[in-house]
């Protein structure tokens, strides 16, 4: 199988119950406020380049951003922050993402979400995570050759990203590196290793607040970029 292939599959994946009632109750009640819009309303595939030195975890998509337009972040505020950040670092060829046509492209960078579906209150439960894990876990055997770096947005990022790696057999060092803004640690396996970067996700909670900072977003990106090119 390859990420075309991978895309397709998780597209029309239905394997939990909620989320699927969720993200259709949701297409239901908000597509016709979009009506000049084609409505997503499934699974959120991977964004990005397919040969990326650079992985960017999410949580979720958001269930009228991403869920809505198809496109990971695209249509919401966290992906407004993310975006810019991105295209500000030389990641990304605008800063805006509107919708799933406006001619984004990440450059050397592919983002995906652990959990494919929006679930109420950006909340899944851990049934969900796990199983959705095996979607993530797919999908970083098949960029395995290229990533050398992953940004990990927030706490739930980075342990999806520590889980699904060790999932893969790869070594994570005891007791497991905590999350923290611009720690960084390393994995190791298949011959490669990977640096793992943490980054205070651009939620509303975390840039209302002053918690995270356009400087403190693109100090993560740019030291992404940085090791993505060695
Ligand atoms: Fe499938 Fe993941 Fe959506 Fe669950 S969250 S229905 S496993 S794509």
């Amino acid at each position: 199988v390859g990420l075309d292939e991978l895309d397709a599959r998780i597209s029309v994946c239905r394997a939990c119950p909620r989320l699927v009632r969720w993200r259709e109750q949701v297409a239901e009640t908000k597509r016709a406020s979009y009506a000049d819009q084609p409505y997503w309303g499934r699974p959120v595939h991977g964004l990005g380049s397919p040969t990326p030195s650079i992985l960017v975890v999410g949580l979720a998509p958001a269930a009228n951003g991403g869920n809505r337009t198809g496109r990971l972040f695209t249509g919401d505020r966290s992906g407004d922050w993310l975006f810019a950040s991105l295209h500000r670092v030389g990641l990304a060829t605008q800063g805006t993402s509107v919708h799933a046509a406006d001619g984004l492209a990440l450059i050397d960078t592919r983002m995906v979400a652990t959990v494919r579906c929006g679930p109420p209150q950006n909340k899944p439960t851990t049934a969900e995570r796990d199983t959705c894990s095996p979607w993530i876990e797919a999908e970083l055997r098949l960029l395995a050759e290229h990533v050398r770096v992953v940004v990990a947005l927030g706490g739930y990022g980075w342990d999806a990203t520590l889980r699904s790696y060790a999932a893969l057999g790869w070594e994570v060092s005891r007791p497991k590196p905590r999350f923290g803004h611009g720690i960084e640690a390393t994995l190791v396996g298949d011959g490669r290793s990977v640096t793992l970067l943490g980054c205070y996700h651009p939620s509303q909670q975390n840039t209302f607040t002053g918690r995270l900072t356009e400087p403190m977003l693109d100090s993560v990106f740019a030291r992404a970029a940085a090791l993505g090119r060695t």
